[in-house]
């Protein structure tokens, strides 16, 4: 009977298409990449299943790509999986899970190296040219008398016919190995792990033969990465990979280093930083076993590995582990239903677990292990709160913490000042009229740059020169207000003008190789202030930072979002973990206009644990997440009356369905309406009983993507939503 494969294509429409497999291609299997007509033109698709059929009325394959899959049956499923849970379109969960080249029909071969030795020792000299005789002494006074090429030619430049000539003569032999990472030889010990430390590695270890989900929630500090590293080498040991995924780039340089300096292992990095070239051959090392270890980010999560053992999760809570366009996965999620596809064990790891985690713990289903002391037995810092309407040293900066900064650089310390703002001021005004600097395409104010002599919009990315006079009034009495990193990063450089100050934020910082090297300055100790956003916030070990200032932290405390007190507490708590982690004993002041909010009062006196119970309560209460589940459906136009009438006529199809146990809410104009050019509005669905929701989906989507005015906007839906703006 004539076979054909339902093809998945890089493309937005929620479908399949059917191609006949002719005898050519007979030993297609799904997870291969083929060529096929599609229209007028011919377009890369991947296999996803393969059915008999009666008919042949269907188009043919015409070219398929390997002889092997290079896709694994387990990512094909899990990307499947994907799909069908964020109900996006098949082919484009391959455009986000797979690396460009791979995308594009690039090959399964991994990149070798040409490496050259010696075969004889004993030879006679005299037969030997002067080049041919620096390479001989060359590969002489090396480990194994055995030389990369590469390494060859650094030393007397390109030498490929002499090299040859050599070879013919019997004297080298060259060989060809795999292009991989540079293994550590001379690991240094393990640390002696504590208590809380062993006891959390041997229970993960005595659970580690089948699906698994342990959280550790081990405070700032209490050595959760040495217990990723210990675990990873008892996987290495039973000759299994392992992949952990963090939650920031930037994170990357520190963490490989710790895992290189303690293992002999394989170390290979995935993110979006790299180069096509590196990623396809990072990709490969992994999909064929040469990886022992994978080290990356979100994406990371859709990496194909041989024999995939353990997954971890490093600081599990955080927020962009969840992707905000096209494919909205959270990549916690989607390695979960990864472990149990695979049917092996996965650690969480969090100071501050998201409430969906704990939630879990608490029910059982995930096993928690907590640590509670800090690992190097330093304790943890005392947090004061400073009223940020008290005297100021300068602007943003009040009298205490510059008194409290100034003692500490005198005893040769590091300070970290935390600010959630980029630029210069958030607020640009004129004194005589009022006007304000906003943004043309959207709902929010221009933010002041200094650096760059602009003005900027830091949600579309517009820009303008700075200007002096009001638009609408002339008048030359402008002001701003607020402050942001780059003022504070000015302020303390005229308070203190001997010290370094480094400032770390998205402007600062536009390269990955950038932030490394500012890493080693800030580890290399001495005075220093640091001042920046989350990017200097997150999981950083600094061992010489003595003080932290939390200098904006009311900002969530009025947000509308429902989970903007989880993510604050998550926050300045790990704000307030960077301080004292060394010998050195370290304090926090958090500035702020609230001083007697209940929210200080409870994050003070009680741990993140209360603080989580509190909110999961509330939760329980208003049937939010994680108790229920949500689904937001988005829509944006460039004219305001038609994403909401797109939803409204969404809003009839949902409920005509009749499905009780789904609460349809709204439609409802976004939080920010305007943003870069577009009219944005949403639909809320909310419910209990999740398996629901999605049949209601599956249900409702081929009406809804039929639909006219669904034409005329942009739309998507979001699965398990991080918020509701
Ligand atoms: P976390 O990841 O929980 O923030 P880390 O693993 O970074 O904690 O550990 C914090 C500090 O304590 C690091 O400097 C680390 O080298 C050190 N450390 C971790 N475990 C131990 C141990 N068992 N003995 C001594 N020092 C340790
Ligand atoms: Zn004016
Ligand atoms: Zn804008």
């Amino acid at each position: 009977m004539p076979r054909i494969a339902e093809i998945a294509i890089a493309c937005p429409l929620r479908q399949t298409f059917d191609y006949l497999i002719e005898s050519d291609f007979a030993d297609i299997q799904v997870g291969y990449r083929v060529k096929i007509p599609f229209g007028s033109r011919e377009v890369i698709g991947f296999v996803i299943a393969i059915k008999e059929t009666t008919t042949q009325k269907v188009k043919a394959i015409t070219h398929c790509f390997e002889q092997e899959p290079v896709i694994t049956h387990e990512l094909a499923q899990l990307i499947q999986w994907t799909s069908d849970y964020y109900h996006h379109p098949i082919g484009d969960c391959y455009q986000v899970a797979l690396p460009k080249k791979i995308r594009l029909g690039g090959d399964n071969k991994l990149k070798t190296v040409s490496s050259w030795s010696l075969s004889k020792n004993d030879l006679p000299d005299k037969f030997l040219g002067e080049k041919q005789q620096a390479i001989v002494d060359l590969l002489l006074q090396s480990v194994n008398k055995t030389l990369l090429q590469t390494q060859i030619y650094e030393q007397l430049g390109s030498c490929l016919s002499t090299l040859n000539r050599l070879a013919e003569l019997g004297v080298i032999t060259t060989s060809e190995s795999v292009k991989g990472p540079f293994i550590n030889q001379l690991p240094d010990p393990f640390k002696k792990l504590n208590s809380e430390q062993s006891h959390t590695v041997k229970t993960i270890c005595d659970n580690s033969d089948s699906f698994d989900v342990s959280l550790i929630q081990g405070i700032t500090g209490s050595g959760k990465t040495e217990v990723y590293i210990q675990l990873a080498e008892k996987m290495l040991a039973k000759k299994r990979q392992v992949l952990v995924l963090i939650p920031e780039i930037g994170l990357t340089y520190q963490i490989v280093a710790r895992f290189k300096s303690h293992l002999s292992a394989k170390i290979v990095v995935i993110n979006s930083s790299m180069n096509e070239t590196d990623r396809h051959q990072a990709w490969l090392l992994a999909n064929k076993g040469y990886a022992d270890i994978v080290i990356g980010t979100r994406s990371a999560v859709f990496t194909p590995l041989a024999d995939l053992g353990l997954i971890i999760i490093d600081e599990e809570h955080d927020s962009s582990y969840k992707q905000r366009d096209s494919l909205r996965y959270h990549a916690r999620n989607v390695a979960l239903i990864r472990a149990k596809q695979a049917n092996i064990p996965i650690v969480l790891g969090s100071a501050t677990p998201s409430l969906e985690s704990f939630y879990h713990a608490q029910a059982q289903r995930y096993r928690l292990l907590s640590m509670t002391k800090r690992a190097t037995g330093a304790v943890l810092p005392q947090v004061k709160l400073i009223d940020s309407e008290g005297p100021h040293a300068s602007n943003g900066l009040s009298s205490i913490l510059y008194k409290a900064i100034e003692a500490e650089l005198a005893k040769d310390n590091q300070v970290l000042l935390f600010i959630n703002k980029r630029g210069y001021a958030p607020v640009l005004m004129c004194h005589d009229c009022d006007w304000q600097a906003v943004c043309p395409n959207c709902d929010a104010k221009m933010i002041v740059h200094q650096g760059r002599y602009q003005l900027r919009c830091h949600h579309c990315g517009f820009n303008q020169p700075l200007i002096h006079t009001c638009p609408d009034c002339e008048s030359s009495d402008l002001g701003h207000y607020g402050a942001g990193t780059e003022q504070i990063e000015h302020s303390l450089q005229m308070l203190f003008p001997s010290v370094p100050v480094l400032r770390v934020d998205r402007d600062s910082i536009q390269q990955l190789g950038a932030f490394s090297a500012l890493v080693n300055e800030i580890q290399q100790g001495g005075a220093k202030i640091l001042v920046g956003t989350q990017m200097l916030a997150k999981g950083h070990d600094f061992h010489d930072v003595t003080l932290v200032g939390v200098l904006d932290a009311d900002h969530g405390l009025f947000s509308a979002d429902f989970r903007a007190i989880e993510n604050l507490a998550q926050l300045i708590i790990q704000v307030t973990g960077r301080a004292g982690r060394g010998e050195k004993a370290g304090r926090v002041f958090i500035q702020t206009s609230q001083i007697e909010h209940p929210f200080w009062k409870k994050l003070l006196s009680h741990n993140y644990h209360a603080i989580a119970q509190d909110l999961l309560t509330e939760r329980e209460m208003s049937a939010m997440p994680p108790i229920g589940s949500l689904c937001v459906i988005r829509a944006r136009a460039k004219e305001q009356s038609l994403s909401l009438a797109f939803l409204t006529e969404v809003a009839v199809l949902l409920n005509q369905a009749n499905q009780q146990g789904v609460l349809v809410l709204g439609p409802v104009p976004a939080m920010m309406e305007k943003r870069a050019g577009y009219f944005r509005a949403q639909l809320l669905l909310t419910t209990q009983q999740r398996k629901v929701l999605h049949q209601l989906l599956d249900h409702t989507l081929p009406a809804i993507s039929a639909l006219k005015s669904s034409r005329k906007v942009k739309w998507s839906i979001d699965i398990d939503p991080m918020d509701l703006m």
